[in-house]
């Protein structure tokens, strides 16, 4: 046994200093970033927000949205090879700078990446996503997608240390993605003690990438704007959202009326509700590590949208980044024991 003494960090444990700035108005401020990628050959301009893959969150009906506003959408990987036909039919080309397809890591998953990106090659994104990105058959399957979807843009992930991202990119990533525990819906921490605090992971996992000329995604844990602010103050380079995208027109799953308020369901890809429905159940040697909620239908996800763009526009005023992509240059964190007011919530 052994103990790491140095604190970590969540985004609850920090605010960020507000600095002298030159802009005048958040309309001068740009949240497009270009990217360049470690192994695939594509130039991408965008927003780096992304829907996460959850079947809650990464629809088709989401997708169509937030690509409007050049924001991506990891499609979850359970729809058929029909759907996805019908999805793509009237799309542009540009439509596709804005999705990712996922995948797991098993031969079935295999054999349906193959399928998807064989019928729609204009494809560029592929998320590689298992709960646990530590294995050898997890890294195994990120040299075989390399070889195997070479002119894509590979995400791979969870993992929340150094060490993993190098050997994620070394095998053939060009995104890694980090989160351990943090999300809305997740339980690991509490199944099995594992974890990382989330701006503690970004930080490290954001120096040992750019180090390599790879990127990651934050994934998980931003309950409200201020922390997506924060994840890209500590160096993410995209973040993904679960929960605050939850609960929309463009969510899935059906709304909810009891007694006069309206509800969607909202859950966990390893929650007992996702296995039932896609996997016909949880396997005895497994515990669920994910929860189910309802949470208050919130209307068309547009407005969340600017909502959150709004304030992340606003942070870089704050800190006097003209573009988001000096956000982290000009952050400094202060370690704090408070954050907002909680008096009228
Ligand atoms: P959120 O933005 O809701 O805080 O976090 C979203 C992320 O939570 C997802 O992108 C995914 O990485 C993670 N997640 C989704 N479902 C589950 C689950 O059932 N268990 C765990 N451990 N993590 C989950």
């Amino acid at each position: 046994m052994r103990i790491e003494n140095e604190i970590k960090l969540g985004f609850k444990d920090v605010m960020i200093r507000p600095k002298r700035s030159t802009l005048k108005s958040r309309s001068e401020v740009s949240l497009q970033r270009e990217f360049k990628f470690k192994h695939s050959n594509h130039l991408w301009k965008g927003i780096p927000i992304i829907a996460a893959n959850m079947d809650t969150v990464g629809t088709f009906e989401m997708a169509t949205v937030l690509a409007e506003h050049q924001l991506i959408t990891a499609i979850h990987k359970h729809y058929s090879i029909e759907n996805w036909r019908n999805f793509l039919a009237d799309k542009p080309d540009s439509f596709y700078n804005y999705i990712a397809v996922s995948t797991g890591t098993s031969k079935q998953d295999a054999e349906k990446l193959k399928e998807i990106t064989d019928s729609f090659p204009k494809i560029k994104f592929i998320c590689i996503d298992v709960a646990n990105g530590y294995s050898e058959h997890f890294v195994d399957f990120v040299k075989y997608a390399r070889d195997n979807f070479n002119d894509k843009i590979i995400m791979a992930g969870n993992v929340v240390t150094g060490e993993m991202v190098e050997e994620l990119l070394i095998a053939g990533a060009d995104i890694v993605k980090v989160g351990i525990g943090p999300g809305s819906v997740c339980t690991t921490r509490i199944k099995t003690g594992v974890g990382y605090p989330q701006l503690s992971a970004i930080i490290e996992c954001a120096d040992a990438a750019h180090g390599l000329s790879g990127q990651i995604i934050s994934d998980g844990g931003c309950k409200i704007p201020g922390d997506i602010a924060k994840a890209f103050g500590g160096g993410a380079d995209f973040v993904m959202l679960g929960g605050m995208l939850a609960g929309h027109t463009e969510s899935g799953g059906e709304i909810v009326t009891r007694n006069g308020e309206k509800f969607k369901a909202f859950y966990g890809m390893s929650s007992e509700t996702a296995m039932k429905k896609h996997a016909g159940g949880v396997a005895d040697y497994r515990a669920s590590e994910g929860k189910t909620v309802e949470i208050p239908y919130r209307g068309d996800v547009v407005y969340t949208v600017q909502d959150m763009l709004g304030g992340l526009r606003s942070t870089c005023t704050y800190v006097g980044a003209a573009r988001l992509k000096e956000l982290t240059k000009r952050t400094t964190f202060i370690r704090v024991q408070e954050q907002h007011n909680e008096i009228f919530s």
